[in-house]
This record gives structure tokens, C-alpha cells and sequence, in this order.
């Protein structure tokens, strides 16, 4: 199989069915959207073509290997997690994102199909907006000029880069790829949408988050994972790594999130499983609800001397502050608890804080070297 490695991420697209987030190596946290205005790019024409071409090969490849049989499969097993490392304070709602790579609150988003059928366009176009009852933000979808996101339809899985990074992606590329067709049945179609348009919004993978506790057996999820010519460090980066505190703002793990993918019981240690989530859960409006709305408060990291990095929780959202860092974080109407994961008598406890919309804060050290206090900034 001297060409299995080449078309891994292929591979890895078909397996995570509704799969992929993509990342940037250099994410800008501004908000300011301004790539790409395809019109105005001469090789896009051609890279459709060349995009069809590829993928045309890459599928007849994997059809080496595998049978439409085991094609089909392979998709129904995808992505895993750890242990919870995280108290859950009894919060109630769970769902992810990754910190930093939300757009604004109101933000336009403009949205451009490169190919596929005005059927199809129009039907995912549709349940993406399915979101704007939740987030403060607006879908706009556009036939030329400039946008943020750019969806092709094709052979190459399913993937999308995350936020803030659509806005940074050259205008001659796709941002979002949908392996959808006109033949695709009503309910994948919401399921895909609902999902890739989460990963737009900010949204990472629930399984992936630092709260999450699925049970794997990782021996199964290696070995399963082997015999399709993953090394142990592609499962580790693709299946059981978590996404550390500090990159993510999360709630508890919540199997029901349109962000989560089915996890089958062969692959953890009790029988634990988890199927398709198709439409979004509780927890995924409500997370988008707080992470777009526009009452926020600031939270910095002051806690002079102290370089480990702070946890707080607030509006049953926790966020991770490195040292000097300050963060906009969302809180409900009237008085909110901040809770802050820090060393009290001498042992680690979330200790609480009342907090309010219209003030900011910082979290200082009093005392001995873990313990922490709030104040008004
Ligand atoms: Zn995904």
C-alpha cells in the first residue's frame, strides 16, 4: 500500500463523516473579515477543475484498498476523547469553542458557493441560518464578490476552518468542503450543515474538548485505527488528544452536541457509545447564545509572580487566562458567580466571586502562592 499515507487526510475525511476542523498556524484575533473576492481571482475556474480532477483520483485510489462496503463504515466510526480532568460545578450547559476565533457579535458573514446545484445550495444555506437564532450573527449569502466563507461541493470529506480563521484563508480556496449531493437525504444534509456552520461560528469538536469523558480503550482505538495506516501519533492528534484549557472556552461534555461525532462501543472500555446527533442540542444553543451575546465583562490575569495559568467560570462557561491575558467573557443579566480554580487553605477549590455586567476585574494573588482573589479592576 506504498500510497496509503499520501492520501491519509482522504482518509480521515471520510472516516469523521462530518469530520474535520482545519486550523491555521497563525489565527488573527481580529474580527476584521476581509478575504477574498473570487471574482476578481483568475485561477479559480481552474482550480475547480483541478479540485474535481484530484478528487477524482484520490477516491479511485482509496477504492484500491476498500470496498464501497468498508468505504461506508469506515464513516460511521470516527473520533474519541479522554477522561474529564475538569470539575463540572454542576453546570448545565455543554459545548466548546475555541477561544478567541468568535466573530463579533453581529458580525456578517458572507457566505459563496463555488459549485453544486442551487437545490442543494439553497437547502444547506438554510439550515446553516438555523444558527443565527442563537448566535448574533448573519449569514448573507453572496454569488461574487468578496466572502468569508466558501463552500465546495465535492469528493474531498468533510472539513472547515474554525472562526475567525475562515477570514484569513486566500480567496482562490475553498473554506468548507461538503461531500453533499442532490441525492443526499434531508437529514444528513441538516446534520452536515448544522455542524460545519458550527465550526464557522467558532464551534470545535466535543469529543475533543478538555472536559470530555469518553471512555476510551485506547489499545481498540489504536488498533482499529493501524489497520487503516494511522501511526500512533495521527490517533493521538486526531482521535484522543484533548484541546487544552487555554485554547478552548467550554461547558461540561455534552454527548448530544451537533459538535460530537458517534463514538462506537467497540472502541471504549464500558460499552459506552454514542450515536448521530442530527439537530442541536440544548447546550449548543445556549453556549452560542452566551458566546455571541454582546453583555460581557473583562477578565484579566494579574496574579504578579504567578505563572501558571488561571481557570475561572462564570455563566457556566469556563476560560483559561494566561499571565498578563485578558479576555471578554460573556455573563447573564443581574448578579453572575465567577468561580476561580485556585489553591484555598492550601488545597485547590473553585472559590466564588460575585460578579456584574458593567464592570471588569482582575484576578490578583493575596497570601500564599496559589490563592487568588478577585477584584474590580
Ligand atoms: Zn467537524
Amino acid at each position: 500500500m506504498p500510497h496509503l499515507r499520501a492520501f491519509a487526510p482522504c482518509l480521515f475525511a471520510l472516516l469523521l463523516i462530518s469530520s474535520c476542523q482545519k486550523e491555521v498556524t497563525n489565527p488573527d484575533n481580529t474580527s476584521t473579515a476581509t478575504s477574498g473576492n473570487s471574482d476578481e481571482c483568475p485561477s479559480l475556474q481552474a482550480f475547480l477543475v483541478a479540485s474535481e480532477s484530484e478528487q477524482e483520483t484520490q477516491n479511485n485510489t482509496l477504492l484500491q484498498y476498500f470496498t464501497l462496503q468498508e468505504l461506508s463504515d469506515l464513516r460511521s466510526n470516527t473520533c474519541l476523547a479522554k477522561s474529564p480532568t475538569e470539575d463540572e460545578s454542576g453546570t448545565t450547559e455543554r459545548a466548546s469553542g475555541a477561544k478567541g476565533r468568535f466573530w463579533t457579535p453581529g458580525a456578517t458573514i458572507r457566505v459563496r458557493f463555488l459549485n453544486g446545484s442551487a437545490t442543494l445550495q439553497q437547502k444547506v444555506f438554510a439550515w446553516a441560518t438555523e444558527w443565527e437564532n442563537y448566535a448574533d450573527v448573519d449569514f448573507v449569502q453572496v454569488n461574487s464578490g468578496a466572502s468569508e466563507v466558501r463552500v465546495l461541493f465535492g469528493n474531498d470529506g468533510y472539513w472547515s476552518y474554525v472562526g475567525l480563521d475562515n477570514a484569513n484563508i486566500e480567496a482562490c480556496e475553498e473554506t468548507m468542503s461538503l461531500q453533499l449531493t442532490d441525492q443526499t437525504s434531508a437529514t444528513e444534509i441538516r446534520r452536515v450543515a448544522l455542524h460545519e456552520f458550527g465550526h464557522v461560528l467558532g464551534m470545535r469538536h466535543e469529543h475533543q474538548q478538555p472536559a470530555a469523558s469518553i471512555p476510551w480503550n485506547t489499545t481498540a482505538v489504536y488498533n482499529y485505527y493501524s489497520q487503516q495506516g494511522w501511526s500512533r501519533t495521527e490517533v493521538d492528534e486526531q482521535v484522543l488528544n484533548k484541546n487544552s484549557t487555554e485554547t478552548t472556552q467550554y461547558t461540561g461534555f455534552d454527548a448530544s452536541s451537533i459538535m460530537e461525532y458517534p463514538v462506537p462501543a467497540s472502541l471504549t472500555t464500558n460499552g459506552y457509545s454514542i450515536g448521530w446527533n442530527t439537530q442541536l442540542s440544548a447546550a449548543d444553543k445556549s453556549f452560542m447564545q452566551l458566546m455571541y451575546s454582546s453583555r460581557r465583562i473583562k477578565v484579566r490575569h494579574a496574579a504578579s509572580g504567578y505563572t501558571g495559568k488561571i481557570t475561572f467560570l462564570v455563566a457556566g462557561i469556563y476560560h483559561t487566562l494566561l499571565p498578563g491575558e485578558t479576555l471578554s467573557v460573556p455573563v447573564q443579566s443581574g448578579a453572575n458567580t465567577l468561580s476561580v480554580y485556585e489553591q484555598v487553605s492550601g488545597a485547590w477549590a473553585w472559590d466564588d466571586y460575585s460578579v456584574a455586567y458593567g464592570s471588569n476585574y482582575k484576578i490578583v494573588r493575596t497570601g500564599a502562592a496559589n490563592n487568588m482573589t478577585l477584584q474590580v479592576e
